[in-house]
């Protein structure tokens, strides 16, 4: 078994590094305070390559491994949670889905366009109704000749308002759950689409997060994703990929507050000494230490899955449960270790406690990953 990296991986650590640490880090207070970050930092990651680093080369691509790709999540997260998101949406939850499911057709026109950030992506499956519940879909999508006609509405959809391009989830005989699903890759400059920003979450502030609305817009047959009925298996296998970002992106938090906390203990004063030679804290120090590694550990294990070309069903989601929950315990302990300056978004620890906040909650809550596992475990389904 070999641990290290391989000679790309290493560089691509050390170039997103350096452009997350010099172009993102020092501003990621600020673009919470202002609740957005420019866009044109989107064309910057793109020209550099970032935005589509599992997806090859011919569409526009990188043309690497899942790990590198991790190592981007990790390295853009320990930055800022809501520049990662924008990226694991456009590269795992879009671009995938359309390398995976698109024809040859869709996969050049879109493909070239979002790996170099001309174009931006969401992935719209959750509704009011339909978190997760993912196929209780109430967006009805109607056959007209050879046409349909979308109307219904999505919501927490990242991306939402700058989007370019949408994933779009329906329902094409309703009540028939899995069974009528279908997904439809639709650009969003149309009549029909509308969608609005969503305003007051706990964090990932700077993350554009959007409803979309779908009143009587026509669609045509050839921007349908999938066949009628495969809809639900195009958004699992979407999620497949999309969380093995919010797990890497989670090992980047963990990882900020580690650092962040080191940095403070050896730094701060108390009783005439500093606060790290205190065994108190130094138990803090090395709980998030041993947790941060275990997380990355379980991210390049579903990384090496998926480069086998195995399903990662089971990986990723071990990997997304595990990463999301000391992502939390990570923030919250560098809040304590920075005591009443923990509380104050002065320091890293607060932003990325909220910021972590969401990651137990989207692209399957913690208890959602934890039915996979048991389902995988007992063979038997909690979901029916
Ligand atoms: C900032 C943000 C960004 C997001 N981005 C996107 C996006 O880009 N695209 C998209 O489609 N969605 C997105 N989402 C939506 C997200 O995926 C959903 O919020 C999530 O799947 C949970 O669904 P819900 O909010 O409806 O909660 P619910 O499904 O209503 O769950 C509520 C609670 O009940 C629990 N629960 C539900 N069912 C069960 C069960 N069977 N057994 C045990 N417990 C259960 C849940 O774990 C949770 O604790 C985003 C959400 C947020 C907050």
């Amino acid at each position: 078994m070999d641990f290290s990296l391989t000679e790309e991986q290493k560089a691509v650590q050390e170039t997103v590094r350096a452009f997350s640490r010099e172009k993102i880090m020092p501003h990621a207070r600020d673009w919470d305070v202002q609740g957005s970050f420019p866009r044109e930092l989107i064309r910057e990651m793109g020209e550099l390559g970032f935005l589509g680093v599992p997806i090859p080369e011919a569409y526009g691509g990188s043309g690497m491994d899942y790990v590198a790709e991790a190592i981007v999540f990790e390295e853009v997260g320990y930055a800022d949670s809501s520049v990662r998101t924008t990226l694991s949406v456009q590269m795992s939850l879009v671009e995938l889905t359309i390398l995976a499911w698109g024809t040859e057709e869709q996969k050049q026109y879109f493909l070239p366009k979002l790996c170099s950030g001309e174009w931006i992506g969401c992935f719209g499956l959750t509704e009011p109704e339909a978190g997760s519940d993912a196929s209780n879909q109430q967006t009805v999508a109607r056959k007209e000749g050879d046409e349909w006609v979308l109307n219904g509405q999505k919501v927490w959809i990242s991306n939402g308002e700058w989007a370019d391009v949408a994933i779009v989830f329906a329902q094409t005989e309703p009540g028939s759950r899995h069974r009528g699903m279908v997904a439809f890759l639709i650009e969003t400059d149309r009549p029909g689409f509308e969608a609005r920003t969503m305003h007051g979450k706990l964090g990932l502030r700077a993350s554009n997060t959007g409803e979309l609305f779908f009143t009587d817009m026509r669609v045509k047959d050839s921007e349908r994703l999938c066949e009628i009925g495969e809809g639900f298996k195009v958004a699992m296998s979407a999620l497949d990929n999309g969380r093995m970002g919010v797990a890497s992106g989670c090992v980047g938090i963990a990882q900020h507050a580690l650092d962040a906390s080191v940095a403070y203990a050896q730094e701060r004063e108390t009783f005439d000494k500093p606060i790290a030679n205190y065994q108190l804290v130094q138990a803090l120090l090395a709980d998030m230490h041993v947790e941060t590694e275990a997380a990355r550990m379980l991210v390049y294990k579903a990384a090496w899955v998926k480069n086998q070309g195995d399903k990662s069903t089971i990986p990723v989601s071990v990997a997304k449960y595990y990463s999301s929950e000391v992502a939390k315990r990570a923030a919250d302990m560098a809040i304590q270790i920075h005591g009443g300056y923990g509380y104050s978004n002065e320091y890293a620890p607060e932003r990325l406690w909220r910021d972590g906040r969401v990651a137990s909650l989207y692209e399957g809550t913690s208890q959602i990953q934890q039915l996979i596992i048991g389902r995988h475990l007992t063979g038997v389904s909690a979901f029916e």
